[in-house]
């Protein structure tokens, strides 16, 4: 009698024969053996061929091999080269290469550092780069990390420990009481604060429309003598990289005040707070250490994989008090790191472990040189551009940003449209003071001097071909 093979023996026999395994991994290094030289955006095509996804789930199971065929053929061509040196748009980052390895490691052993219990490995990474992190950026010796999706995360636990301590110091505990008959929480924070952290304001109850407004600078800086007067309930969001200028508060002479009045200061780092790391640009984040908490990605201008924020906070008692969840099953030791702590979630994947490896890998040096390269880059794309008729670079180039205009909005965008078609490298869109620009963001490990020449060249051809196309 032939017994049936069931979906378990199928399971075994993947983990047995390691087919799978070999077969992605042989993909992998295909793809991104290739992805450095390709089209940056998928082609029509590719596009096309993203139907062969549009299938009824499958009656009975299907082999390996063919799964991930599927992705592998259909899949890889529609993927957006981000891990490349020309792709520019939004604030991405690529991926280190170490960052890769490790994280494909780490897939294996599947682990969620949420108790130490759980995960020692990823307990003891995660307190090892809590450790760096803070010598990293100089913040005070007090400072906890919780290791969490990205920066939009990161921001809602900051701003959820300000609001736990601010209404602590008006006897009020938000986590028993809620907002109802509460004490005010006042939010103050620049106009050009990023979307998310609106978003982080009206999730966590404060409600946009209470928002206390600063006018900015020309450079997208709040005006610090425009902060109204702070107190000990006063919630100040400031910006470490604007994200369309790439600009730093001042955050020296309002960290100071901030601290004098007992209000809470927490910094919207996301990719700008890496400038604190290299021995040129740390001037712009002068004074950081002096705020409560601080946002950060990995996934931006560190080039960790995607899925990497970090909260940085100096009050350990309100990021726990905000975030702890407790149960019977529950087991801490308070020797030990339990990240689950630190962040929203309960369970979480080991994404330290790909941040560890690409800070050994690289060290403060390898840091330094690799961040201070995205800056030179950038700065050689503006100083490119400012000899093209046509373009116009609107801001000081201080980090990795660089926004570009054309004569009118209707150029700035048909230049923007045509530079995506061609593929050559990728930008995107934004609007600053009311008009349109093209943005540029240089956060890439892998952008060489000849990547921002073949750049630069596309906006080139892109505003020649379509100031023809007017004038026909
Ligand atoms: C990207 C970005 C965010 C959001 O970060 P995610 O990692 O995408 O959630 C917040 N603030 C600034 C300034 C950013 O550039």
């Amino acid at each position: 009698m032939i017994e049936k093979k069931t979906i378990q023996d199928k399971m075994y026999g993947d983990i047995q024969t390691k087919n799978l395994f070999d077969t992605a991994h042989q993909y992998g290094k295909e793809y991104v053996a290739s992805v450095m030289n390709r089209n940056v955006f998928p082609t029509e095509e590719a596009l096309q061929n993203l139907s062969q996804f549009d299938e009824e789930l499958p009656i009975t199971d299907t082999n390996g091999t063919e799964v991930l065929k599927q992705l592998n053929k259909y899949g890889s061509q529609a993927t957006v080269a981000t891990l490349g040196g020309r792709y520019f748009g939004f604030v991405c980052g690529s991926s280190v290469p170490i960052g890769l390895a490790a994280k494909s490691l780490a897939t294996f052993w599947d682990q969620s550092p949420t108790m130490n219990v759980l995960s020692p490995i990823g307990a003891k990474l995660e307190s090892v780069v809590e450790n760096w992190l803070k010598n990293l950026f100089n913040l005070p010796a007090s400072t906890v990390a919780g290791f969490v999706s990205g920066t939009s995360m990161a921001t809602f636990c900051g701003l959820a420990a300000a609001r736990y301590r601010l209404l602590s110091n008006q006897n009020w505990n938000i986590n028993e009481n809620g907002f109802y008959n509460s004490p005010k929480v006042r939010v103050i924070t620049g106009k050009q604060a990023h979307s998310t952290v609106l978003k982080a304001i009206s999730l966590l109850g404060f409600g946009k429309q209470n928002i206390e407004w600063v006018d900015i600078d020309e450079q997208g800086r709040i005006h610090a003598n425009e902060i109204p007067k702070l107190d000990n309930s006063s919630l100040l969001i400031l910006q470490a990289g604007n994200v369309n200028t790439g600009s730093f508060d001042d955050f020296e002479s309002i960290c100071t005040k901030a601290q004098k009045a007992g209000a809470w200061v927490h910094i919207d780092g996301a990719f700008g707070l890496w400038a604190g790391a290299v021995n040129k640009l740390k001037h712009l984040t002068k004074g950081i250490e002096k705020a409560n908490s601080w946002s950060v990605d990995g996934h931006k201008t560190l080039n960790t994989p995607y899925d990497s924020g970090v909260i940085l906070c100096k009050d350990q008692e309100a990021i726990t008090s905000a975030l702890h969840m407790s149960g019977s099953y529950i087991i801490t030791n308070t020797e030990k790191r339990d990240g689950m702590f630190y962040t929203p979630e309960m369970s979480r994947r080991a994404r330290v472990v790909e941040f560890w490896a690409i800070l050994k890998y690289l060290g403060k040096s390898g840091i330094d040189e690799m961040i201070y390269n995205m800056h030179a880059r950038a700065v050689q794309f503006a100083e490119s551009l400012k000899n093209v008729k046509g373009f116009t670079v609107l801001n000081d180039v201080v980090f990795n940003q660089v926004l570009v205009q054309c004569e009118t909005d209707k150029l700035t965008t048909k230049a923007m449209e045509r530079i995506q078609e061609l593929r050559d490298c990728w930008a995107g869109g934004s609007v600053w003071k009311g008009r349109k620009v093209i943005r540029v963001s240089v956060c890439s490990w892998a952008t060489t001097e000849k990547d921002v020449e073949i750049s630069v060249d596309s906006f080139k051809r892109a505003l020649q071909e379509i100031t023809n196309e007017i004038t026909l």
